[in-house]
């Protein structure tokens, strides 16, 4: 048995044979034409590039059937790009100018648009040059009278391949297709935002693949992101007892989706989801979330080797608002710290760093880290409907001063003449302070999230992080639950809604306690909204609370 890792795209687990995967080659010589030619090879470019977007459009609507509208856009991007005047002009110009053959010029071409896009930071636009390889080998492709189609053999299969442009996953037979493993991609590509939207367990980034892999068994264990090559019974077993699992909890997502969190006796309230950032967005609309409670921004500051510029994280807010507008995107503040650490960020090793220089400590403290990322929401904001959400908060001094950094951050943006939208300004309830303060909290921000993490660790005294104390913790302890019930009638006493962000939201044993106590929101891993969905319709409140 081998085992290899990268990054998981999906949490669930495929079992099957695996099928190695090759890219069509294309061989195409440095061929210059005469000037006869010339124009013949214009003509062939631009018969190829119309029958490319025409392909385009169809695996549009392909995809549209197999992964959804928004999954599909990807090919009316590429249909667009094929028809982009900057990329046409440079191809006719190779063809009419050096007098290279068709093929050699979109070669060329493409491939240095593609270039562009590879070298620059934006995470985003780097994925984009995937794209134009993809529209590049659809070209050719038909230059070259060159089936595309699926290489993927007749059984079903888990395929290994370098990497898989978008056009080739959707062109895959999803009927024989039970996940995917690949060297190269993203997670924020889109053939894994295809995989995630198809439900595909798939591994990305995984090096050691190899072509002798070939019709060997491989189970895929995205929950770990790694894979079994040759399994032995034990984990096989094992394995495939959890995805029985998995297949259960499907049948029910699919049974709940579109239907409102309201219960029996007509209650209704938010479920939302908690992401790490805009490669979660899939997850969220799978499950049908009504907003995101909690976008851990931190996230996009572990994911990088530097501290992120105002534009990079403007593209992630921004990205996110966007997809998922006119639904709530909350967004907390950078919760660096403790457990999260960047080496950029220089921190000190600390005794006690759960209780040392985290969170919005260090955003009070080194400014313009802080002003960065609020300029970055307040831009993001004018793209859908953001809130921002201040952690580990313990006095009303520290929101009034986050709040007055805000302020400043808007007029500066607005006197740069940038564009901001309103946004909604809350803050997790995760301190004891926070719990006593309740009522001066209140008066100065729209919502409370209860991080019921944080909080219950600093109730109980308990290392959230020390596998030691489990035999000591005990997440129902009547002081956090007490302290929940003292948040939420603190927050509606002053008339703000006030939700649940942490773990315990998602724990079905308590839904009907919470909903009994007034919670307006419960906000939980993606996976958790249908079944927690389902809890809340089976509830009534009218009736008195089974012990
Ligand atoms: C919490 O503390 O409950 C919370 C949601 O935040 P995190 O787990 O990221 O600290
Ligand atoms: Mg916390």
């Amino acid at each position: 048995m081998q085992v290899v890792t990268g990054k998981s795209v999906l949490n669930g687990i495929a079992v099957g044979k695996i099928k190695v995967y090759k890219a069509p080659k294309f061989e195409i010589s440095e061929k210059t034409v005469d000037d006869a030619q010339v124009e013949m090879e214009l003509g062939r470019f631009e018969a190829a590039r119309l029958a490319a977007i025409d392909q385009q459009n169809e695996l549009h609507d392909r995809a549209v059937e197999s992964a959804g509208e928004e999954s599909a856009e990807i090919f009316s991007v590429h249909a667009m790009l094929l028809d982009d005047e900057d990329l046409v002009d440079a191809v006719n110009e190779i063809i009419s100018e050096e007098k290279h053959t068709a093929e050699y010029a979109v070669k060329t071409a493409f491939d240095n648009q593609a270039k562009v896009f590879a070298e620059m930071e934006d995470a985003y636009f780097r994925a984009r040059s995937a794209d134009i390889i993809d529209i590049e080998n659809a070209v050719l492709g038909v230059l070259l009278g060159m089936d595309l189609g699926s290489k993927q053999g007749g059984e079903p299969a888990i395929l290994v391949a370098d990497d898989l442009a978008p056009s080739e996953t959707v062109r895959l037979d999803k009927s024989l297709l039970l996940g995917m493993i690949t060297k190269e991609g993203s997670l924020n590509s889109h053939t894994a935002i295809l995989a995630r939207s198809m439900n595909l367990p798939a591994l990305v980034q995984c090096q050691e693949i190899s072509d002798d892999w070939d019709g060997h068994e491989v189970i895929i264990d995205g929950y770990n992101a790694c894979a079994y090559i040759d399994p032995n019974d034990d984990l096989r077993k094992n394995l495939l007892a959890r995805k029985i699992e998995d297949d259960k909890q499907r049948a029910l997502l699919q049974e709940l989706k579109g239907r409102t969190n309201t219960t029996i006796d007509g209650t209704k309230i938010n479920v939302y989801a908690n992401i790490g950032g805009p490669s979660d967005i899939e997850a969220v609309k799978l499950n049908d979330a009504g907003g995101v409670g909690l976008f851990r921004s931190e996230f996009v500051y572990l994911n990088s080797s530097t501290a992120p510029t105002e534009e990079q994280q403007f593209a992630a807010y921004k990205e996110a608002v966007e997809a998922l507008a006119p639904k709530l995107v909350i967004i907390r503040t950078c919760d660096i710290g403790a457990d999260k650490q960047v080496d950029y960020m220089n921190l000190d090793r600390e005794e006690n760093p759960a209780l040392g220089y985290r969170a919005i400590r260090i955003c009070l403290t080194r400014r313009d880290f802080f002003k960065t990322q609020l300029r970055a929401l307040l831009r993001a904001a004018a793209y859908g409907n953001l809130a921002i959400m201040f952690p580990m908060i313990i006095s009303a001094a520290e929101l009034n001063e986050c709040r007055k950094i805000l302020d400043i951050c808007r007029n500066d943006l607005i006197s740069e003449g940038k564009k901001v939208g309103d946004v909604q300004v809350g803050i997790m309830v995760e301190t004891p302070a926070a719990v006593f303060c309740a009522d001066e909290l209140a008066e100065n921000c729209d919502f409370f999230s209860i991080g019921t993490n944080d909080l219950t660790q600093y109730i109980c005294a308990i290392d959230r992080q020390n596998a030691k104390l489990e035999p000591f913790a005990d997440t129902h302890h009547p002081a956090v639950l007490r302290a929940i019930r003292m948040t939420v009638e603190a927050g509606h006493r002053h008339g703000i809604w006030v939700g649940i962000c942490g773990e315990l939201g998602a724990d079905l044993s308590l839904t009907e306690s919470f909903l009994r106590m007034g919670i307006d929101e419960l906000s939980v891993n993606p996976t958790s909204v249908l079944p927690l969905r389902k809890k809340i319709r089976s509830i009534d409140l009218s009736k008195p609370q089974e012990q």
